[in-house]
């Protein structure tokens, strides 16, 4: 912005007052023969050249965001929000990290690509090793990627390939679990279990099988922990069994769910009868922790919290805090040492842009940030106030509030006695959101699966580094969001 204006102090001061105190919206700004004009595409005659991502394009009225800081973005009509969201559980360090972007400067100035082939640049072997460092189990290496879908992807083929050189060349497929979302492509969607997402694409999908998902709230076998005997858990393994555990090659969970599940936290229990099952039937552990890495659940990485020792284990998202596209897969030394024996180790699989150098040096700055300042420690403090002053709110609507950290769900039903979901068509929780939106906080509000496996629901995700007076802005929107839409609903 800075390069097309004047630079004269106090046009930049006016202009700074002018974008941070234009609440309404309308007003242009003039000085001398410049004029500005905020930004909008809210008018229905306004078609966006640009595609929504998981939206319709018919109905796709983006805010245009020109700024942010903190736990703050401001859209081009200067109006102020907090970001409850991260982006989309992306900006754990906050924006505007000055130390990010002056690694990303430095890095720009010495170099900006280079090919993973052939080449590989300081900042992404230094970023590897770093992760390497901090990641649970003993991991060995990095697979670059640019986003959490392709790591999908790159786990499917990784699993695949450690298999044929294993000498186990019929194991293939992926068991996933309902709900789950593992990203867009072929790979990651058929590892995915939200019908909503596969629905138009079902014939596209792999023959991947699902488990049924870890969801106290609505136990899928019907019944309550503790007396339930995690059988969530344990009926992976008769889900093994039919169809043919010489086909599978991995099984993939997200820690908690997180997107599609509004914050599905399993029971303690889970994850270790769940490795004991894979280790049984010499399946891979896939661990996806592109949400809920790098501190998002109060832990560095979800599997902490239970000790789990994955074989791979899938990144991106907070990865970089959002300052450059990156993600990764990591193998353990089980893993690796398969995978670099023989002639087939071949592995045809890579990314033009993956592991970029900027993104690397980005990613470096960014882990230094989250081990400093602590913030996974921080993000389990803010998560627990958040839950608690969630708990303490008085709607007929809010079925479960649950979540680990700062990645929480708010499950909305029609009964709270009978759990009973609320149509689909009603947009419950997208209502809640964008009536929280217009108080000046972004929230999302999602609906669950059409097949009644779960309801509407809200998720609160905000920059780990929030603090609490921000998260009562938060729910004071909430609360006041609900309070409209119950009054409509009746
Ligand atoms: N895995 C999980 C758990 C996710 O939440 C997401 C995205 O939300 C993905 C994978 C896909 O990541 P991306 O959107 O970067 O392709």
């Amino acid at each position: 912005m800075n390069s097309c204006f004047p630079t004269i102090l106090s046009f930049e001061k006016d202009f700074r007052n002018y974008l941070t105190s234009n609440n309404s919206g309308s007003a242009e700004f003039h000085a001398g023969n410049f004029t500005y004009s905020p930004i909008t595409l809210r008018s229905s005659m306004d078609r966006s050249p640009i595609f929504p991502h998981f939206g319709n394009a018919s109905s796709y009225h983006p805010l245009i965001i020109e700024r942010a800081d903190g736990v703050n973005f401001w859209d081009s009509t200067g109006k102020k929000y907090i970001d409850g969201v991260a982006g989309v559980m992306v900006v754990n360090a906050g924006y505007g990290r000055q130390s990010i972007i002056d690694a990303m400067k430095d890095q720009i100035d010495r170099l900006t690509y280079n090919f993973l082939s052939y080449s590989i640049s300081p900042p992404a072997l230094n970023a590897a090793r770093r992760l390497i460092e901090m990641l649970p189990g003993r991991m060995s290496k990095v697979f670059y990627t640019t986003g959490g879908s392709e790591s999908a992807d790159t786990a499917v083929k990784l699993a695949r390939m450690f298999h044929v050189m294993n000498g186990d060349p019929k194991r293939h497929r992926f068991i996933g679990r309902w709900i789950s979302y593992h990203g867009s492509t072929i790979g990651g969607l058929s590892c995915s279990g939200h019908p909503p997402r596969r629905k138009n694409f079902e014939p596209l999908l792999l023959n991947f099988p699902h488990a049924e998902p870890a969801y106290c709230y609505r136990c899928p076998f019907g019944k309550e922990y503790p007396d339930c005997e995690i059988e969530c858990a344990k009926s992976l393994e008769q889900l093994i069994r039919n169809e043919g555990p010489e086909s599978i090659s991995a099984f993939i969970a997200e820690p908690i769910v997180g997107s599609t599940g509004g914050a599905l936290v399993p029971p303690p229990e889970y994850f270790k009868i769940i490795s004991e099952i894979c280790e049984r039937y010499e399946i891979l552990l896939v661990m996806d922790e592109v949400l809920t890495g790098f501190g998002r659940t109060g832990a560095m990485f979800g599997c902490d919290h239970w000790g789990v020792r994955p074989d791979l284990i899938m990144m991106a998202k907070g990865m970089s805090s959002g300052y450059a596209p990156i993600g990764g897969v990591a193998v353990n030394e089980k893993v690796d040492e398969i995978l670099q024996s023989g002639e087939a180790a071949d592995f045809a699989h890579g990314f033009t842009f993956a592991g970029s150098p900027v993104a690397c040096a980005a990613v470096l700055a960014n882990l230094e940030i989250l081990t400093k300042e602590n913030l996974p420690k921080h993000a389990l403090s803010m998560g627990e106030y958040l839950m608690k002053r969630l708990k303490e709110l008085n709607h007929r609507i809010i079925g479960d509030v649950r979540g680990k950290g700062l990645l929480v769900g708010v499950e909305l039903v029609k009964d709270r006695e009978t759990k009973k979901i609320f149509d689909g068509s009603h947009q419950v929780a997208a209502r809640v959101a964008s009536l929280a939106l217009q108080r000046g906080v972004k929230i999302f509000g999602l609906k669950g699966s059409e097949s009644g496996m779960i309801s509407d629901f809200l998720v609160i995700s905000p920059p780990l580094v929030i603090q609490e007076q921000d998260l009562d802005v938060i729910i004071d929107a909430i609360d006041q969001s609900l309070s409209e839409v119950e009054e409509a609903l009746n």
